[in-house]
């Protein structure tokens, strides 16, 4: 019997993991719960696993959460508040299996305390990667932890590779990884029409049900941006032996290229449930409630080159790489800012990688050696694009 945490139980790959959970109710027992301030679908969830804990980002959710435990008879369930609460379900002794799938930066350190506590640690929130790299790599090394990752393409990369030696690519004959990625909403849109797109279109994702960030992520192409940055952390590989290719039904997730000339590559229906299902039961497997593949319906896989200049994130991801040191994170924290202003319907869509262009060009780039200095970076570019979006909004009134 292992002891799940789930960091962001109630968003799309939480709701997924509890679901791929409940097929295994002799395998898997959920230790805690946490959520930002979704009292009501917390409520929901509390009350059909009945956790030992439920941590609320902040106090006045965890006092509803508590009320409506109370208004329920459920009393199993303990309520916490707070960042210091989301980092102690995530490395409590008891717990075997960490679900990192808290969006956005705001995951970090809950996700490095379940790292430095040797967790089995399911990576879906790529932004805690992409900001602390090094240290994060460094931290799972020295704790002894065991890094999965949930990313549909970085859970295919590592079910194409050789059990044992993920991280030495060369010396197992790998000579290239190929990213695909569906190109998302607009990957036929003119650019000159990106200028008019809602925040609701861009949260239509052709093949995937997500969070909205992501979503957007996945119609600017930073989603693939940040996860070659993914990539070259998780596997331990240069950029340049990354190649994103947009592939626009999302049935294979990621491909790896041999030196023999050998292509292998993970297929699937784009659920989930399929990677999460895998790294919860690596290194055996479990069922995960997606369907057969049925490839014959599917008739046909394109394939194509991804354009960057309608999609500049992509450029730009791969800009923070060869410079190095704080770059990742000024790109992630810009992206962040910028993606909430275009769903709040502050910043046109096109204007996201304009921000963050700015930001990365605009704020000095130095080596982030410590998890302070990864934080500070992270709040010097939140600011600056702040800025830098109420500039523009200025000009445009
Ligand atoms: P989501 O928005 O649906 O859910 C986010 C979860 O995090 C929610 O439970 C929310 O309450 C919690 N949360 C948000 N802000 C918080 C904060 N400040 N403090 C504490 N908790 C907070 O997002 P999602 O689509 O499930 O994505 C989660 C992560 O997984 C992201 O990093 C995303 O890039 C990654 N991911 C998602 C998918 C997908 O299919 N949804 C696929 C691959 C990777
Ligand atoms: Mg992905």
């Amino acid at each position: 019997m292992e002891l799940v945490t789930i960091l962001g139980s109630t968003g799309s790959i939480g709701v997924s993991t509890l679901d791929v959970l409940a097929r295994e109710p002799d395998c898997f027992r959920v230790f805690a719960l946490t959520a930002n301030t979704g009292v009501a679908d917390m409520l929901q969830q509390v009350i059909a696993v009945r956790p030992r804990f439920a941590v609320m980002r902040c106090e006045q959710s965890a006092e509803q959460l508590r009320q409506a435990l109370a208004d329920n008879q459920v009393d199993e369930t303990e309520v916490l508040a707070g960042e210091r609460s989301l980092c102690e379900v995530a490395a409590a002794r008891e717990v075997d299996v960490v679900m990192a799938a808290i969006v956005g930066g705001a995951g970090l350190e809950p996700t490095l305390a379940a790292v430095n506590a040797g967790k089995k640690v399911l990576l879906a929130n790529k932004e805690a990667l992409v900001m602390a790299g090094q240290l994060f790599m460094d931290a799972v090394e020295e704790a002894n932890a065991v890094l999965l990752p949930i990313d549909s393409e970085h859970n295919a990369i590592f079910q194409c590779l050789d059990d044992g030696s993920r991280r030495d690519l060369p010396s197992q004959g790998v000579k290239r990884i190929l990213l695909t990625g569906s190109g998302g909403p607009f990957r036929e849109t003119p650019a000159e029409e990106l200028v008019h797109v809602t925040p609701d279109q861009a949260c239509a994702h052709p093949n995937w049900s997500m969070g909205r960030k992501i979503s957007v992520d996945s119609a600017t192409m930073m989603n693939k941006g940040l996860e070659l940055i993914e990539a070259c952390w998780l596997f331990d590989t240069p950029a340049s032996n990354i190649d994103v290719v947009v592939h626009p039904q999302s049935i294979i997730h990621s491909m790896v290229e041999y030196i023999d000339g050998s292509v292998l590559a993970q297929l699937g229906n784009p659920d989930m449930r399929t990677p999460i299902a895998h790294a919860l039961a690596w290194p055996e497997r479990m069922p995960s409630g997606v369907g057969s593949l049925d490839i014959i319906a599917q008739g046909r896989l394109d394939f194509e080159a991804p354009d960057e200049n309608r999609f500049p994130c992509l450029r730009l991801a791969r800009e923070a790489v060869e410079r190095g040191g704080t770059s990742a994170i000024l790109l992630n924290a810009a992206n962040e800012v910028a993606v909430a202003a275009f769903l709040a319907g502050e910043l046109a869509f096109p204007a996201i990688a304009e921000v963050i262009e700015s930001v990365m060009n605009s704020v000095a780039v130095v080596e982030p050696n410590s998890l302070d200095a990864v934080k500070l970076a992270d709040r010097e570019a939140r600011a600056a694009a702040v800025a830098e979006v109420k500039r523009r909004q200025a000009e445009n009134t």
